[in-house]
């Protein structure tokens, strides 16, 4: 392992360490919803819907993640909610979002995020068709060092994918949607995911740990480069059939570099996948195909990005796909304030 390698795990550590303390902290909810005033819906789940907001006194946009109670009940997911908050207000990398603000009333528990504003990486990628290698390697690099950082945290992300993958007004990412992040010791066994990034030890109901995520950087390297992911059907069974096979084609134009990457990712086995190997992400930092990286730079925001997105002020939505409006539900009485008790 090189110094500059030694001292970078340190600073992980650290990052690490200041993960575990705000996990230990217990923290109060720090607005209510009043404090914003709504504009549109950036994105709905099933669950949850996102809305541009503008927070009144300081005049900044955030967006707001509003979790309805009874949907998370209904869908058995207060646990992921659960750790979704208390993963939010504990993380602090360039490439990850963050909790600015959290609170709950009788209907709702909301996340008050910074608003990315260039919108999905998904709707560039649908808009281009398919990214230039050397656009995927930009953001590929930043997605590993992600996924260092949230593995040194002892986080599996689970749910990786360019719809929750964000272009800031800088044209660097960040990862949103911590819905089914998990802080993990040793192995997890739950299924969830999207079934075209889903890792085959999770589709086999084997325990599983960070390689998924290796797995589905694989998935996301190979899409943004070939503008489809290397597994799919219509119905999700033959996905999977598909995926744990393992047999997959590349399109033409990959080049030999990355041809080789993703066949060392997209490995059924994992005592052979790169990310889970004795070295670890150093797999992926000396592969050939990103010989042109350099990881400090990218780490500190000093490449240039292939594209910036267009943004005309800082609450321009144009850049998200439009969706209908979705009004906040009241109510009298404070539903499931047990359940919810520890938000
Ligand atoms: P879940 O998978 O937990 O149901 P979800 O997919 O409904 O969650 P998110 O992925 O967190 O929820 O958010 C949905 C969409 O809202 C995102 O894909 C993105 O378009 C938009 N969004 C989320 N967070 C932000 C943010 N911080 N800035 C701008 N847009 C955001
Ligand atoms: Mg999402």
């Amino acid at each position: 392992m090189s110094k500059h390698y030694e001292q970078y795990s340190l600073y992980l550590r650290k990052l690490h360490q200041d993960f575990i303390d705000s996990w230990n902290e217990k923290s109060e909810s720090n607005a209510v919803l009043s404090d914003f005033d709504r504009y549109k819906v950036l994105g709905t789940g099933a669950f949850g819907v996102v809305y541009l907001v503008k927070h009144t006194s300081s005049g900044k946009y955030y967006a707001m993640k509003a979790l309805e109670k009874e949907k998370v009940v209904k869908l058995k997911q207060i646990e992921h909610s659960y750790y979704e908050k208390k993963i939010l207000c504990g993380l602090n990398f360039p490439f990850v979002v963050y909790m600015k603000y959290f609170f709950k009333d009788n209907v709702y528990i909301y996340f008050i995020l910074p608003f990315i504003n260039g919108g999905e990486m998904f709707t560039h990628l649908r808009r281009m068709g398919k990214f230039e290698e050397t656009a995927a390697k930009f953001y590929g690099a930043q997605v590993i060092l992600a996924l260092e950082y949230l593995h040194a945290c002892e986080l599996v992300y689970r749910d990786l994918k360019p719809e929750n993958i964000l272009i800031d007004r800088t044209g660097y990412i960040k990862i949103t949607d911590f819905g089914f992040c998990k802080w993990i010791r040793g192995r997890t066994w739950t299924l969830c995911g999207t079934p075209e990034y889903l890792a085959p030890e999770i589709i086999l109901s084997k325990g599983y740990g960070m390689s998924v995520d290796w797995w589905s950087l694989g998935i996301l390297l190979f899409e943004m480069s070939a503008g489809h992911p290397p597994f799919f059907a219509s119905d999700p069974m033959r996905i999977y059939e598909k995926i744990v096979a393992g047999k997959y084609r590349c399109p033409g134009h990959f080049t030999t570099e990355l041809k080789d990457l993703i066949s060392h990712v997209l490995q059924v086995d994992i005592t052979r996948r790169y990310g889970n190997l004795k070295d670890g992400v150093l797999d992926f930092k000396n592969h050939k195909w990103f010989k042109e990286i350099d990881w400090d730079n990218i780490l500190n925001s000093r490449i240039h990005p292939p594209f910036v997105p267009k943004i005309k002020s800082p609450g321009d939505t144009t850049n998200f796909d439009p969706f209908e409006e979705e009004k906040i539900k009241e109510s009298p009485v404070c539903l499931f304030e047990d359940e919810f008790a520890d938000f």
